[in-house]
């Protein structure tokens, strides 16, 4: 810290007036215990007089009379009090200094730090302070990524919602104004308003389940489940449909059954959507497979991998992004909504997890990793959730 010119005048005034001070009150005192020393001749062979003499040659010096004695006393005494004093005022000037920086903050200046070190516990006082700024600026921050973040939820929700209504509000027009020529066109026109409403209902599930998955305090039904049995179990649920798509699905697993501590229902919505996606967007895509490993014995890895065109990486970064959609999927055979893997990432979080996707041209794989046990997370939920992005980045 940097005193300024007035400052050190102070300083040096205060030395100047404490030194006078002492020197006056050590002559009092000198001047009292001489007069009791004189008026009292009994005192000088006293504990007071101590009597060292050193002879060189024919002199004799008296080293340790008990006047020397006192006066280094007083002298030591001195010394402390200047020193005392003057620190209490350095420290008082410090104070202020913290306070005019203060002051400076507090006038808006958030991104004014206080920029001078310390000693001591003054310098600990300053690093709070500068601390509970950074504190201050980041929750303004998150408050306003939160803002932006309700905002684009309502932005986005409205657009999906205002384009299938849109539809519906004209072809029931249609029809109320008695527009159509046959009986079949009557029934074209209820069948698209009708899917159209199914779309935005799916919307709005999605939607629900993704605002309850998203709260920290969502109670999981945690039950054992056989992770093994589970995935070859969804593996042959889905054989049908990809075989509609001339694709084979097939689950592999480095041990026979694993059981974990899970939520059943949830994890199958997670793994529900990733082989829908697997399904939808595989460009040119013939296998699905669905690897289970265990890692170690608190960590199993789900690998739902898709042969053909890999994900774009600047795509990469996004899918779990809620209403991401890579560009190209907003068709109307793929009609999805953008939430699932938002939903799905919320869901890993929650079981203490995490997931990520690695897409390169052979293979796109979303893997996951769960603790085998939930009461012993791999990934700290909050951090988890702060972090999302660097998780999902991760590539192969
Ligand atoms: P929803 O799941 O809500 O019905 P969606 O499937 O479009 O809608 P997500 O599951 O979140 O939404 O997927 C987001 C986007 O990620 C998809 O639109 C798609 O572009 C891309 N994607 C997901 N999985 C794959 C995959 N296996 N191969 C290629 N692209 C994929
Ligand atoms: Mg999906």
């Amino acid at each position: 810290m940097k005193l300024t010119t007035r400052e050190k005048t102070a300083l040096l005034f205060e030395g100047i007036v404490t030194i006078v001070l002492l020197l006056l009150l050590n002559l009092a005192l000198l001047v009292l215990l001489l007069q009791s020393v004189q008026s009292n001749p009994g005192l000088r062979d006293g504990i007071f007089i101590i009597k060292r003499s050193i002879v060189i040659g024919p002199m004799h010096y008296q080293l340790w009379s008990w006047e020397n004695v006192f006066i280094t006393i007083m002298a030591i005494v001195d010394v402390i009090v200047l020193w005392w004093r003057l620190r209490r005022r350095y420290h008082q000037m410090e104070l202020h200094h913290i306070i005019d920086e203060l002051h400076y903050i507090a006038e808006g200046h958030l991104d004014h730090r206080i920029p001078f070190t310390l000693k001591g516990d003054t310098q600990r006082v300053v690093d709070s302070v500068n601390h509970l700024v950074d504190s201050v600026i980041q929750s303004l921050q998150d408050e306003r990524d939160i803002e932006k973040s309700k905002d684009d939820l309502i932005t986005n929700v409205s657009h999906d919602i205002r384009t299938p209504l849109t539809s519906i509000i004209g072809y029931l027009g249609l029809i109320e104004e008695k527009q159509y020529h046959s009986e079949s066109d009557l029934l074209k026109y209820t069948h698209t308003a009708y899917m159209k409403s199914k779309q935005m209902k799916s919307l709005v599930d999605d939607l629900f389940e993704y605002t309850k998955v998203r709260q920290t305090d969502t109670p999981l039904s945690i039950n054992p489940i056989d992770i093994v049995a589970m995935m070859e179990q969804i593996a042959a649920s889905f054989e049908l449909e990809a075989e509609k798509k001339r694709m084979t699905i097939t689950a592999k697993s480095n041990v026979k059954s694993l059981k974990i501590e899970a939520d059943a229902e949830k994890l199958s919505r997670v793994f529900n959507n990733l082989i829908g996606n697997a399904l939808k967007y595989g460009k040119g895509a013939d296998r699905i497979v669905l690897k289970t490993t265990q890692i170690d014995e608190n960590d199993v890895e789900l690998r739902f991998s898709n042969n053909g065109e890999p994900i774009p990486k600047e795509s990469l970064k996004a899918v779990f992004e809620r209403f991401y959609r890579v560009e190209g999927s907003r068709s109307k055979e793929t009609g999805g909504t953008g939430l699932g893997l938002a939903i799905a990432q919320s869901i890993v979080i929650l079981h203490g997890g995490y997931i990520f996707v690695e897409s390169d041209p052979q293979w796109t794989t979303f893997v996951i990793h769960l603790p085998i046990h939930h009461d012993h997370p791999l990934v700290d939920e909050k951090e988890a959730r702060s972090g999302n992005l660097s998780l999902s980045q991760r590539e192969g």
